[in-house]
């Protein structure tokens, strides 16, 4: 069944489609809008362009009613431009359903038109979760009527911290209401927000075209222990390097490379078990972020690391095991996207490499690596040659304050004038905020949040790295 006329919808909504000239569906929309459409909940995986826009977007319109001048379906987005697209997709759809009340509710837009447009109830809200979560407190927008609620790209809100007033946008509206949540990843916070909020979903997972299965290349360079270093940097020079998770047998060394990575000029960042939990929670917000290119860590300090996709892991030693060797070249190559594991091995160090190949049953792939002349090191230092694209700044606030990340978000696109596209994920701890920023952007951000307020306050707001 691939033909949109073998599902029970409005003739309306098949003239929409023969318009835009969509005659089959996509596998998305072909698994998930059987159930929708039978009005339960589902949670799918899908990613930008595999037509979910098109499916929560017929589903929501043929359970509207127009005739009943109430907020019917309400679609919440991580991002103003996403918003926006999505509100387009929904209105093209909607073209042949006269009446058809849809309004766009953003952050960082003035309030006020907002509220004027808002006199009487639209059919269809899409929108920014910290504004619309505003709009259901002041009571310029109800909730009580809502039959469908939409969470698009909910991996990505819960990135950029909207967790919370998710939750509270959940309990302002009709408890009676089918939840459909679309996700491009499925990490276990998203399994939580689904038990949390779906009832008995049906869960859709569309098989990756092959060529975007996870694959993960492996190599193996026999290095001995003096030119480790100049290896590492080398590898870690590619365009892989951008964001690399770096493993080391010791603490000790975990520091010592780090180090060493920093005075090349890399942003590199140290994590293991001997850090403070404050330290240890402020790394993996900078390399979760993008504000730090280059992670080198122990084994158990890696463990709670929670960051899908990285294009590169070195061993700058190899494991002392063999599962752990497993372990580690598991952190690349997850969700659709190829990842390279490289082994850094020196003589010394050929048995390990022996237990692996005797556990694997598969010759190791070594390769030889030609290491580029001496630079005269550090020769890049104070240059910064390998620099992570965003920059964390700290906000000596958190939720003791009541402070959330909306109003981090408000601040900056509002007051502050910065694109919501330069803002990466925005954490809030229980005294601090972190919000990544694009690097060129960020100096300008930091000034201009100590020279504005957030949330009607001035905190004291710094810059890390
Ligand atoms: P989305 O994944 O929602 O961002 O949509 C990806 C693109 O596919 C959009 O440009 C849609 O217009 C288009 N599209 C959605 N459904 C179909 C369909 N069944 N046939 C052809 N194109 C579609």
């Amino acid at each position: 069944m691939t033909d949109f006329h073998a599902l029970p919808l409005k003739p309306a909504l098949l003239a929409s489609l023969e318009t835009l000239g969509y005659t089959t569906m996509t596998p998305v929309q072909e698994q998930s809008l059987p159930p929708m459409l039978q009005g339960r909940d589902v949670i799918a995986q899908a990613q930008t362009g595999s037509g979910k826009t098109a499916a929560f977007g017929l589903s929501l319109l043929q359970s509207l009613d127009v005739d009943t001048i109430r907020l019917q379906a309400l679609v919440l987005c991580p991002t103003r431009e996403l918003a926006d697209q999505v509100s387009k997709a929904i209105r093209k759809l909607a073209a042949n359903i006269p009446n058809v009340k849809l309004l766009t509710l953003c952050g960082g837009m003035p309030l006020g038109p907002q509220l004027a447009s808002l006199t009487h109830d639209p059919h269809i809200v899409v929108g920014t979760p910290g504004r619309v979560q505003e709009h259901l407190k002041r009571e310029s927008l109800h909730g009580g009527g809502i039959k469908v609620l939409v969470l698009d790209e909910a991996d990505r809100m819960l990135d950029m911290g909207f967790s919370e007033a998710i939750d509270d946008i959940i309990g302002r509206i009709a408890k009676h209401h089918q939840t459909l949540l679309f996700s491009a990843t499925y990490p276990d916070e998203i399994r939580a927000v689904s038990q949390r909020v779906q009832k008995n979903p049906v869960q859709i997972t569309v098989e990756a075209p092959a060529e975007a299965k996870p694959a993960i290349e492996q190599q193996f360079i026999e290095v001995e222990p003096a030119q480790k270093p100049d290896a590492l940097a080398q590898l870690l020079g590619s365009e892989r390097g951008q964001h690399a998770l770096v493993f080391c047998n010791m603490r000790r060394e975990v520091d010592a490379v780090a180090q060493e990575l920093d005075h090349r000029g890399f942003s590199a960042l140290a994590l293991h078990g001997d850090m403070e939990q404050r330290d240890r929670d402020e790394v993996l917000v900078r390399f979760a972020n993008r504000s730090c290119a280059v992670l080198v860590a122990t084994d158990v300090a890696a463990r709670g690391l929670d960051i899908v996709a990285l294009p590169l892991v070195v061993s700058y030693d190899i494991a002392h095991d063999p599962e752990t060797h497993t372990h580690r070249i598991g952190r690349t190559g997850r969700a659709g996207q190829s990842g390279l594991a490289i082994t850094l091995c020196s003589s010394r160090e050929r048995p390990k490499a022996a237990n692996i190949e005797e556990l694997t049953g598969t010759p190791l792939p070594w390769r030889p690596l030609k290491l580029a002349p001496a630079r005269g090191l550090p020769a890049s230092r104070g240059k910064t040659l390998h620099l992570a694209p965003m920059k964390t700044l700290v906000i000596d606030a958190g939720r003791q304050d009541k402070l959330r990340p909306g109003d981090i978000l408000g601040a900056l696109t509002g007051e502050a004038g910065l694109d919501a596209n330069d803002i990466g994920k925005i954490d809030v701890f229980a005294t601090r905020a972190y919000v990544a920023i694009s690097r060129a952007l960020a100096n300008k951000a930091l000034e201009r949040l100590r020279a504005g307020k957030i949330k009607g306050r001035n905190f004291r707001v710094r810059s890390l790295g």
